[in-house]
């Protein structure tokens, strides 16, 4: 099978391109614009294979899509490609609107007219699935229930607004055109690779910088934290056997405070890396609060049973293996992070376009 996935230099598509090209022989076309969260160096490992081929390409110039989509005939369509960070999309919305919202659009049409010209048994199988997130539904009070497939969207950001109107043209496209369409929302990822403006990778660049670790409000917002590799095969187990139409929430059942996550990483740098704390008894004392983000969700928590039930899926890292895991691989890869923080990234186009 040929995959084209949009948006595979970030964080979790290059996991999942990662896990495509070692663990199966499937090929993988990857367009990606290398926005600033985009990075070919997360790449570096799979990048040689002869079955992966990189396209700097904006997903929003429908005319290249069309051009690509023609030159290399996938069998499935894995779109990831947006704008991801909560913070920036309070700034600056107007891209959050146009990759997330025209870019799905983009991709939709040129997906839909290239299956429209199949023959029968490519059409059959082909697929197009959007990688969406958690943040539609809104946020859960302490006693709710976590989220299922069933739940209302009420996004609250204009990340999470920009995503849920993803989400409702990607269902429309299917209902009004019978467009193959597979949905995914999942919950928060982390691991090896993740920008270091998200939560995690900024708690443990700056421990190990010695600066502050700035905590939004009073740090109880609670996360349902996935491993970005458990989602990678999540993703991988939808895009090859799930049926057309479905929805599937995916998250690691590993609710935390972001307090908690925090503490955590300080906890298992003070025993792995003594030797940083300098005149600090524990890294915990570099924790600091500030003024809380607007609109700051304050739960989200996923109900996981039906990825769980039909395909079998099951991460296999708990919150404490993969802390760990990330925490040893920033500090093994101090030149991936330092390149990043300095703006060095790896960018050279080896596509067609
Ligand atoms: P990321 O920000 O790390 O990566 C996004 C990638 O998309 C980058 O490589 C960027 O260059 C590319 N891109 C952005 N605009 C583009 C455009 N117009 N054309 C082509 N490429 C473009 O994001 P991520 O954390 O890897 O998230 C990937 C997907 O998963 C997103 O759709 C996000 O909404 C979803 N998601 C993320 C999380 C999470 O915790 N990070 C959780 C659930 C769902």
């Amino acid at each position: 099978m040929k995959i084209l996935v949009t948006g595979g230099a970030g964080f979790i598509g290059s996991a999942l391109i990662r896990h495509i090209i070692k663990n199966s022989n499937h090929e993988v076309v990857n367009i990606d614009k290398l926005t600033y969260a985009g990075n070919l160096a997360n790449l570096t490992e799979v990048s040689n294979s002869e079955r992966y081929i990189f396209e700097r390409v904006d997903i929003c110039d429908q005319t290249k899509m069309h051009k690509l989509f023609n030159i290399y005939a996938p069998d499935a369509v894995m779109h990831l490609a947006a704008e991801s960070h909560v913070d920036r999309s309070i700034e600056s919305p107007l891209n959050f609107i146009e990759t997330n919202i025209i870019g799905t659009y983009s991709m939709l049409e040129a997906s839909r007219s290239y299956w429209k010209k199949l023959i029968d048994t490519k059409k059959n199988i082909f697929r197009f699935h959007h990688i969406s997130t958690d943040e539609v539904y809104g946020d859960l009070k302490s006693f709710d229930k976590p989220f299922t497939e069933k739940t209302p969207y009420d996004p609250s950001s204009p990340y999470s607004a920009s995503k849920a109107g993803a989400d409702h043209l990607v269902r429309a496209w299917g209902r009004t055109y019978n467009f193959p369409i597979i949905i995914t929302n999942c919950s928060n990822n982390y691991g090896p690779y993740h920008f270091p403006e998200k939560l995690i990778p900024l708690v443990i660049l700056n421990a190990l910088s010695g600066k502050q670790l700035p905590i939004y409000g009073d740090g109880l917002q609670i996360r349902d934290w996935l491993y970005v590799e458990d989602h990678a095969r999540a993703l991988y187990e939808v895009i090859t056997k799930s049926d057309i139409g479905k929805t599937y929430n995916i998250g690691g059942r590993n609710e935390v405070t972001n307090i908690d996550v925090v503490k955590n990483i300080c906890d298992i740098l003070d025993e792995v890396v003594p030797e940083r704390l300098g005149s600090l008894n524990s890294f915990r004392d570099l924790i600091t609060f500030i003024d809380d983000r607007p609109g700051h969700d304050k739960r989200y928590a996923i109900d996981a049973t039906k990825i769980e039930q039909d395909l079998n899926w099951k991460p296999q890292e708990t919150f404490e293996s993969g802390l760990r895991k990330t925490i040893t691989w920033f500090i093994k890869n101090e030149s991936w992070w330092t390149n990043v923080l300095n703006g060095n990234y790896l960018s050279n186009n080896k596509g067609v376009l």
